[in-house]
């Protein structure tokens, strides 16, 4: 007999393989020892054990005692599951789970976590970042934020992220939407802020690193043109000159107004 699996395969594959699942829960394993073989998180393994209406000796084991017993809850809040994995390895629904847990005046990881980040925000001195659950990132860095909460830092990055997006849009809208040079216009991230002034070069830098607001940034886009990266280039190097600015560019001295 030839494996259904060659050994080579990648594990993860085998989860959703009923014979090989139905093999190890046999051999008595737990979804939550499967689970780290594959490479997966426990609530993927009960989902292909369900689906293939199998059934995990431990889970039987409990079902026939109509309760949970310390020393297992203790052990799945140690390796850090959450009150759903937990429900979904021993099989029983999340509010059994729940009433275990109060019961032997356990906490999951998770609601520690979160009762001790509710603590230091009212603590003073409590370090300004933390480590807490984000429900689109999942256990990540939090930062306070000044009117005393937290907030994923991934979050606020992203955020920051997508604010300077809108307001360069806005700002290359403004300027014309073109590269003066050429005319580009497909990518707005492919066209800078490129400064008539030499000696004030740093716009297209601190555009890109700062949150700064709309006016001031607007303010820096009135003394630049619009160029493309490749024209952007060439007007660096020398190999091009912008229109009407060019002596400027090349003698350094201001023209006077
Ligand atoms: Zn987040
Ligand atoms: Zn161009």
């Amino acid at each position: 007999m030839t494996p259904a699996f060659p050994s080579g395969i990648r594990t993860s594959v085998r989860v959703m393989e009923r014979a090989w699942l139905k093999r190890e829960l046999d051999a008595g394993r737990s979804i939550e020892s499967i689970a780290r073989e594959v490479g997966k998180d426990p609530s993927t393994v009960s989902y292909w054990v369900n689906k293939h209406a199998l059934i995990s000796s431990h889970a039987e084991k409990h079902a026939a005692r109509g309760g949970i017993e310390r020393e297992e809850l203790e052990r799945l809040v140690g390796q850090g599951f959450t009150v759903r994995a937990i429900a979904e390895e021993l099989q029983v629904s999340f509010s059994s789970v729940q009433h275990w847990l109060r019961r032997y005046d356990l906490a999951t990881v998770r609601a520690r976590r979160s009762r001790s980040m509710q603590a230091s925000l009212e603590d003073p001195t409590a370090p300004a970042v933390t480590t807490g659950e984000c429900p689109r990132h999942g256990t990540t860095t939090f930062g306070r934020r000044p009117e005393g909460s937290w907030r994923c830092l991934r979050c606020r990055s992203a955020h920051v992220a997508a604010r300077r997006r809108r307001i360069k849009q806005i700002l290359v809208a403004e300027a014309g939407g073109v590269c003066v040079l050429c005319g580009y216009d497909r990518t707005v991230g492919a066209l800078h802020f490129h400064h008539v002034d030499p000696s004030a070069k740093e716009f297209h830098l601190s555009f890109a690193g700062a949150t700064r607001s709309i006016a001031s940034s607007r303010a820096e886009a009135a003394k630049c043109v619009l160029l493309c990266a490749n024209c952007h280039a060439e007007v660096e190097n020398g190999a091009a000159n912008i229109p009407n600015a060019a002596p400027r560019e090349t003698s350094g001295v201001a023209i006077p107004g």
